[in-house]
């Protein structure tokens, strides 16, 4: 099964990718922590890929795509994936049809849009904070850990991300207007979206997204050109 979430930045489709990813058991590709991993070396494009996420810009589709077509291509992807913040724009979009899409009846399987509000989205991401070692992520107060500033899982220090200042949030959130939010009507007019209300707490988003992909796996055809996908 193929899902992508798609939603403004820090309304929670880490934390919702996750959740479903490991109920599923498909790896979970989030763009931007495989452009996290690229901009932490030191080499051209490291370098290239922290000049943009440093500014709240998308980084350029050539590398963007380069990345996660790497990622797809790994073993582990094969009976599908939940991707997380790709695509971001219409042309990585139609580069994700004529590549993961290609040949297949049923392509995405469903789109998850989680819907929230600017000032909701703001505030989510003020409070997130980050595990440095195993990346769990957390927000306080609404996802707090039991022992302050330590992650729950592994016990490393927890860190704010580096773009997550009021400036950078700011733009990142119009960059998501102007650029990201057309593939809610790119994707509606082909049947796959389902809108999830995003402002509730977790377990109630993770309660809707569960449903709504119930009921897409039920609508699926049987032995479709898919091959092994799920
Ligand atoms: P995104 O991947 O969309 O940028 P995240 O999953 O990282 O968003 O979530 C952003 C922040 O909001 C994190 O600190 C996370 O713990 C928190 N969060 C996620 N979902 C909810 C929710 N439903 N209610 C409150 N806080 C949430
Ligand atoms: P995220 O972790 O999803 O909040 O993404 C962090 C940053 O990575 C974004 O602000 C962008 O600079 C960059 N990024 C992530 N995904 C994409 C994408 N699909 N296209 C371009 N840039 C991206």
């Amino acid at each position: 099964m193929n899902v992508i979430f798609v939603g403004p930045p820090g309304a929670g489709k880490g934390t919702q990718a996750t959740r479903l990813a490991r109920c599923l058991g498909i790896p979970h590709v989030g763009s931007g922590d495989l452009l996290r991993a690229v901009r932490a070396q030191d080499t051209p494009l490291g370098h290239e890929a922290k000049e943009y996420m440093d500014t709240g810009r998308l980084v350029p589709d050539d590398l963007t795509i380069r990345i996660v077509e790497a990622r797809l291509a790994r073993p582990d992807a094969v009976n599908g994936v939940i991707l997380d913040g790709f695509p971001r724009s219409l042309p990585q979009a139609e580069r994700l049809d004529a590549s993961l899409g290609r040949g297949k009846t049923t392509w995405p399987d469903a789109v998850v849009y989680i819907k929230a509000s600017r000032d909701v989205v703001i505030e989510r991401m003020a409070g997130r904070w980050i595990c440095q070692q195993c990346g769990s992520v957390y927000h306080i107060p609404a996802v707090a850990p039991s022992a302050i500033g330590r992650c729950d899982v592994c016990g490393a220090p927890l860190v704010q991300r580096s773009d997550e200042t009021p400036a950078i949030q700011a733009v990142r959130y119009d960059v998501y207007e102007h650029d990201t939010l057309p593939l809610i009507d790119y994707y509606q007019q082909r049947g796959v979206l389902v809108e999830i209300d995003g402002e509730q707490g977790v377990d109630a988003v993770t309660g809707d997204i569960s449903a709504a992909i119930e009921e897409k796996r039920g609508a699926r055809p049987v032995a479709s050109g898919s091959g092994s996908q799920r």
